[in-house]
């Protein structure tokens, strides 16, 4: 690989004609988004319509926990999702499951079978398509090539995946136009310990309904007319980072496509210091694809909103409209998988890792969370006056509560390699877990803690340009209209902000699965609000329901218990690390000592306690956690050992070479060979450098294989590892700088962030 190529490249790239796509029409109109949505999806409308009715009203009570599926009903609903199927050109039939790798996994059966009769003696055999009821619910792929974390030695390989019926079925695209009946399931092992995201997560979000649910009827007013609520879950909203690049030039990076990230590189002139790439015009090629995948996800039934370019170049965004828990988390893994293959087909890279690049923005996946009623009623919605909106105050404290309860295994929950390069780096949440609450709110808490009414915060102000109010912004302009303003502003320095009517997530990884980062914060969450239960039965005594002074003597309580999590400052400061320490607050930088605290006696207990983790699956999930990210580690080492051989000193020799015969050529022509010995004495320690690293790279690699126990293996790949590949990239980098750019062999930053 020579400048040469990355030229050539470049040029077929800039020449290239891209991919456009017809997008679907009826009648010769073209189809709108809402005629699209939820084509390939069995859901409850396509069940309603296609299966009898005491089947449907079986499985409707089924889904509210009322009991569990027969055989008659599960074969039912089989047929019915058969035949829907094939209508649709769907030949195979797959469990869709979450293993413990932040990806998807399946294996389709076809739906062929053969059914052979005798007549006369002799075999007649017909061929036929089936599924059946037990096919719908149960699968046993292998378990033993999955990550178990150390439960496989105790458990065996046998594991099995089973329907969730709570996520429906749908179709996607196989080969050749057919299609492929998808069931999103839960993998566990012979003797029902979870071996996947997805089973942890439904424990959780039942656990947490089920005790906001008894608050609510503590507080609610009992009244003939009005229904109680009878439901409540947590709603999900993942905002998805990701960057794209051209394949071609990806294709040339062995380190990007070996580890998502680049080993070397340095930064162009140019990158996002203009703070012109964020919201501006999105390139034609990337817009293109975006809209393919918000199509395909439209079929899914998953709802893309929002579309626009992020802080770093070639880098974007896609957030959904928020939906149940569960299924959001099904939606954003079936958006990762559809960027990644839709931008394949227009000769683009997606990439999710959290840290691509060096020197700009990383990516994060903010997780938005709340709790709805069954009425879609949000319980973190402050209204007008949060300061009486006691039921919102106590559901309020109580994701403080668990926040500080349990703000180290919220760290725990986003802790990766990929993720350390992002956390903590001025751009992304510290590994300080704060909540920030905006002014507004700060204020009403301060003044229920200490007894005193409410100081409006948001209090108007007048200019001859624009007049604010409470929560209304007029800019004294006839024809701009009047703006709401919302309650708090934003602080984009905070791990877990309240934005609205929700609290914000946001040192989640972009690469990382939702799932696990929000079975943490719905167990701590969960926890806290037994103790709240707890407290609010004690204090309503034998009155119907709690009294208004009952819930705020409950409030109080834990805004004094939990002053300490709530941070309204910039978490990037040195000065928040010192606050933090002077609070007790965990500052943990690195992911190995993150995973440890998954098994803290405190974490443990809250876990064992919801009955979300058993002890074995939580020692598993360490385990696993640990090994990963060592893992991962160890293959950088190695991408980068492969490229500083293959690739980055055999550049600097042919220079070196070249200059040395230029030096001696002017030596011979008794001209001045002064600048080609700098550069080569420059050149010299440089290439030394680099072999030193690479030797001890090999070296750590090997000692490594003497390291059995996980967080010594883990610490080993911090501290011995990582700092040499960090080291390595100091001394590429120079020399990037000063080889001649056509011995350089890898595409640069510059080209690739030039080719969208
Ligand atoms: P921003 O973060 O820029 O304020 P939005 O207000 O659009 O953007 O919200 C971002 C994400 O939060 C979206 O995916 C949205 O659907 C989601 N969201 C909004 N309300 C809720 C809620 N009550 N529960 C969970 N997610 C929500
Ligand atoms: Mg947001």
């Amino acid at each position: 690989m020579s400048q040469q190529a990355r030229v050539d490249i470049v040029t077929g790239v800039l020449g290239r004609n891209h991919r456009t796509v017809e997008f679907p029409k009826n009648n010769g109109k073209q189809e709108l988004m809402s005629e699209v949505f939820g084509k390939n999806v069995f859901g409850t409308r396509e069940m309603s319509d296609r299966l009898p009715k005491p089947v449907f009203k079986t499985f409707s009570s089924q889904l509210k926990g009322g009991q569990t599926l027969d055989k008659v009903t599960a074969d039912a609903i089989a047929h019915a999702a058969k035949v829907w199927a094939l209508e649709r050109g769907a030949t195979h039939f797959t469990h869709w499951f979450q293993p413990l790798n932040d990806s998807t996994a399946e294996k389709h059966d076809s739906f062929l079978t053969l059914k052979t009769t005798f007549s006369n003696g002799l075999p007649d055999v017909t061929a036929l398509e089936t599924f059946s009821g037990s096919e719908l619910l149960q699968s046993e792929p292998d378990a033993s090539s999955f990550p178990s974390g150390g439960m496989r030695t105790t458990f065996e390989a046998r594991g099995y995946t089973v329907w969730d019926t709570k996520s429906p079925m749908f179709l996607q695209e196989g080969p050749h136009g057919t299609m492929v009946l998808y069931i999103p399931s839960v993998f566990i092992s012979y003797n029902g310990e979870a071996l996947d995201e997805k089973s942890v997560l439904l424990r959780s979000s039942s656990v947490i309904s089920k005790v906001a649910l008894e608050i609510l009827h503590l507080i609610e007013p009992i009244e003939d007319d009005v229904p109680r609520t009878k439901e409540i879950f947590t709603t999900l909203g993942t905002e998805q980072e990701y960057f794209l690049i051209d394949r071609a030039l990806y294709a040339l990076r062995p380190d990007l496509k070996t580890c998502g990230r680049t080993l070397i590189g340095g930064l162009p002139a140019r990158h996002q210091q203009l703070e012109d790439h964020y919201f501006g015009k999105i390139p034609t090629r990337v817009l293109a694809a975006m809209s393919e995948i918000e199509l395909e996800l439209a079929k899914l039934g998953v709802p893309i909103k929002t579309r626009h370019n992020e802080v770093a170049p070639c880098q974007f965004e896609a957030a959904p409209i928020f939906e149940e828990a569960m299924l959001a988390v099904d939606h954003n893994l079936l958006t990762m998988d559809i960027m990644h293959r839709v931008a394949h087909k227009y000769k683009l890279k997606c990439l999710f890792h959290e840290k691509p690049f060096k020197g700009v923005n990383g990516s994060g996946k903010h997780c938005n969370w709340s709790l709805s009623t069954d009425r879609g009623d949000n319980l973190l919605s402050p209204t007008s006056t949060p300061e009486t909106n006691y039921r919102f105050l106590l559901f309020l404290v109580a994701c403080l509560k668990g926040v500080y309860d349990h703000g180290d295994l919220l760290r725990a929950g986003v802790a990766s390699a990929s993720n350390d390069h992002r956390l903590g780096a001025q751009e992304a949440p510290p590994g300080i877990i704060s909540a920030f609450l905006g002014s507004e709110l700060n204020e009403v808490l301060n003044a229920i803690e200490e007894g005193r009414p409410v100081n409006k915060v948001l209090a108007g102000t007048e200019t001859t340009h624009m007049r604010v109010t409470g929560t209304t912004l007029d800019l004294k302009v006839a024809t701009l209209p009047k703006l709401n303003r919302d309650m708090t502003d934003r602080n984009r320095t905070s791990p877990f902000a309240f934005t609205g009517n929700k609290f914000e997530f946001r040192a989640v990884g972009s690469k990382q699965s939702p799932s696990f980062p929000v079975t943490i914060l719905n167990s701590a969450i969960a926890s806290a609000l037994m103790e709240i239960r707890d407290d609010l039965k004690k204090q309503k005594g034998d009155k119907a329901v709690a009294s208004d002074e009952d819930m705020l003597v409950v409030i109080r309580k834990y805004i004094t218990l939990t002053k300490n999590i709530r941070y309204e400052g910039d978490n990037y400061s040195d000065e928040w690390v010192q606050e933090a320490a002077k609070r007790g607050l965990p500052n943990i930088v690195k992911s190995p000592e993150a995973f440890q605290r998954l098994l803290t006696p405190k974490n443990k207990e809250m876990f064992m306690r919801l009955g979300v983790f058993t002890e074995p699956e939580l020692e598993s999930r360490y385990h696993i956690l640990s090994e990963k990210y060592t893992k991962e580690i160890h293959i950088e080492a190695q991408t980068l050992v492969g490229m500083l051989i293959e690739h980055v000193l055999p550049a600097a020799f042919s220079y070196r070479r070249e200059l040395s015969e230029s030096a001696a050529f002017m030596k011979q022509i008794s001209a001045e060979s002064a600048p080609e010995m700098k550069w080569l004495s420059q050149l010299a320690p440089i290439c030394t450098g680099l072999q030193d690293a690479a030797e001890s790279l090999e070296s750590v690699l090997a000692e490594a294989q003497h390291i059995e126990e996980s967080f010594a293996a883990a610490d080993h790949a911090c501290t011995k590892v990582s700092p040499v590949i960090e080291k390595a990239r100091l001394l590429t980098d120079q020399l990037e700088k000063l080889c001649a750019d056509k011995y350089w062999p890898l595409p640069k930053y510059h080209e690739l962030f030039s080719t969208l």
